[in-house]
């Protein structure tokens, strides 16, 4: 029997990893591999905070490999089709396994590179590892594939009965020689100059072990309260489990029946009413991926093709100043500097910078698509189209465009004492709380109280909302042709 080839992606763990159990099973040497694929479009590419996350991730699969089974993990970077084939010949390998990936390029790939390793006569085997339920599953009566969320969860939980997850492998036998490996340190994932991580250093830690500890301590701590508190950016209220989900540090079945054993163990009524909103969340996921499977052109275009026909504007200036936080509305900067200091952004936050640069701005929803692909740990091509589409109003399941947030009052209702806003935009932080999500409308004495000079110690608005609000509706009537 010839070696067995585990090429890992975005599954970098040992427990609950199909392909990996599969491997083991088969008793041969096993080969676990890491491509760093240089054939992505440019559309598709890792971001920076994802090259960041990329490092410590592979860093941690390699120790737990090694540790667990005196194993090592190989890395190679180019073509996989090329890598995959040539390594083969190298370690007489005669099957490969891999867990499937649904994003438009890695399919055309996979599926190719499936045909070629056959024809080469190689053993291919996929299995699942990211999701509940595979996007092809679950179909309308029509046999069509879910447009809306709701009906799309509800089936889901009527018909999918996540498998109990997977124990790591007892044993992976080594090959007799080791294969050539990159150094991942040549690779370069880590910025250097400038060393711009420190605040990602801070909160962050990829790898199995920190994302199971991170899933325990929220059920333990965080869950009961879920329901309430995941809208409150000023509360630690949800899980931060999304860069490990992305990068499959843990799966959805083990976060699925973790859930559920803890529901079952400490059963009040509010434990589940919480558990079901969390996994309803996590459900999100799910139906981002189902959509990116069946409608793959949402990467690049509106799914409602009108929305093509909007006027958008061209306004580098006011994108950079939503970028670095400057936009004079403190909610939307707190949520853009919590972004560039840490990876992340809460999720009532992102819905809020969205609308604004969508909406305020009139910045096309592929700006700020972008800009989160490049700074977000957790960026993740189904949930970042997926949920930018919903806040334009241009998605299956979307906010309706008219539904325009307004900044002063979401800061009001979702940090009503300005924790949040106090913690990334410091040099407001002395103003009062009914000032604090608004500095323009406080009277000049309050602002010199607080130490605020409008304009050069924080910036004034760069737009007024309310005119904002009729421009943007106007340019919707235009693309309605009711203008
Ligand atoms: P929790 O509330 O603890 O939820 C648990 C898990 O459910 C998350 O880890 C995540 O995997 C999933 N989840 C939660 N909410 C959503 C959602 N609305 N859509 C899809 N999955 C969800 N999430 C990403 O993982 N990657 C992205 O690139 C991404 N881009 C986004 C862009 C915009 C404009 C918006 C509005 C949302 C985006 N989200 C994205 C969804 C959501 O904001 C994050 O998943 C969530 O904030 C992660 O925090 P958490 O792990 O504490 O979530």
């Amino acid at each position: 029997m010839g070696a067995t080839i585990v090429w890992f992606r975005q599954d970098l763990r040992l427990e609950d990893n199909p392909a990996l159990t599969a491997a083991a099973q088969r008793g041969a040497p096993v080969i676990p591999l890491f491509i760093r694929d240089e054939t992505i479009p440019a559309d598709e590419a890792m971001g920076a905070a994802s090259h960041w996350w990329l490092h410590g991730s592979l860093a941690a699969l390699a120790a737990g490999l090694e540790t667990r089974y005196g194993q090592r993990l190989i890395l190679r970077r180019g073509a996989p089709g090329e890598i995959l084939e040539a390594l083969a010949a190298e370690t007489t390998a005669d099957t490969v396994l891999w867990n499937r990936c649904y994003e438009p390029h890695a399919v055309t790939r996979d599926r190719e590179i499936k045909a070629e390793l056959k024809e080469c006569g190689l053993a291919v085997e996929s299995h699942n590892a990211a999701l509940i339920a595979e996007p092809w599953e679950v179909r309308t009566g029509a046999g069509e594939p879910y447009k809306v969320f709701t009906p799309f969860w509800k089936a889901v939980r009527a018909q999918i009965v996540p498998p109990q997850p997977l124990p790591a492998p007892d044993a992976l036998p080594c090959p007799a020689t080791w294969p050539g490996s990159d150094a991942l340190d040549d690779w370069a994932l880590l910025p250097s100059r400038p060393d711009w991580a420190g605040g990602l250093r801070e909160v962050w830690t990829p790898g199995e072990n920190a994302a199971r500890s991170r899933l325990h301590a929220f059920l333990r701590h965080r869950l009961d309260g879920y329901a309430d508190a995941r809208d409150l950016p000023g509360t630690h209220g949800t899980s931060r489990l999304s860069p490990h989900l992305h990068w499959g540090e843990i799966g959805p079945r083990q976060v699925w029946h973790a859930t559920h054993a803890h529901t079952a163990a400490h059963g009040q009524a509010k434990t589940e009413k919480a558990a079901a909103k969390f996994l309803a969340e996590v459900g999100w996921r799910e139906f981002s991926y189902h959509l990116l499977f069946n409608f793959p052109q949402i990467v690049r275009d509106n799914f409602r093709p009108e929305f093509d026909g909007y006027p958008w504007a061209s306004d580098p200036a006011a994108l950079a100043r939503w970028q670095r936080g400057q936009t004079g509305y403190p909610i939307v900067d707190a949520g853009m500097r919590e972004l560039w200091a840490t990876g992340w952004m809460h999720n009532r936050v992102r819905m809020i910078v969205g609308s604004f640069l969508i909406k305020d701005l009139l910045i096309h929803w592929k700006e700020g698509e972008r800009w989160f692909a490049d700074t977000l740990v957790d960026a993740d091509l189904a949930s970042n189209c997926a949920s930018w589409q919903w806040v334009a109003g241009s998605g299956a399941d979307a906010a309706p465009y008219f539904r325009i947030f307004n900044p002063v009052s979401q800061a009001a209702k979702f940090d009503a004492d300005g924790t949040y806003i106090r913690k990334w935009v410091p040099e407001i932080a002395r103003l009062p709380d009914d000032f604090i999500a608004q500095p323009w409308a406080a009277p000049a004495l309050v602002l010199k109280a607080a130490d605020i000079e409008l304009g050069n110690t924080y910036p004034r608005p760069i737009v007024d909302h309310a005119q904002a609000r009729d421009r943007a509706m106007a340019g919707y009537r235009e693309m309605r042709g009711e203008a």
